[in-house]
């Protein structure tokens, strides 16, 4: 799980949206929609993903057979831009 501190917090703003990228869940060798921190919902490990990269192949990213599919979820997107997604 994604983890701050209270001193860090403060850089985090909750939001709520419906949008496709929030629900979505992407998988292997898919394109990353926006860059952030994702989640595997197989095996529970978090990457850092920049837009328009691949989300990791098969043999970077690999499951035991209870891990059962890789499932990407967005749950951190990170403000490139620096303008709150304006
Ligand atoms: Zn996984």
């Amino acid at each position: 799980m994604a983890a701050y501190t209270n001193k860090t917090e403060q850089y985090l703003q909750r939001v709520t949206s419906d949008k496709e990228h929030w629900l979505a869940s992407y998988g292997v060798g898919d394109t990353v929609p926006y860059s952030g921190i994702y989640k595997c919902l197989g095996c529970n490990k978090e990457i850092t993903s920049n837009k328009g990269d691949p989300f990791p192949p098969q043999n970077k990213h690999q499951h035991t057979s209870d891990q059962g599919k890789v499932v990407w979820k967005l749950i951190i997107r990170t403000d490139t831009e620096g303008n709150k997604f304006a």
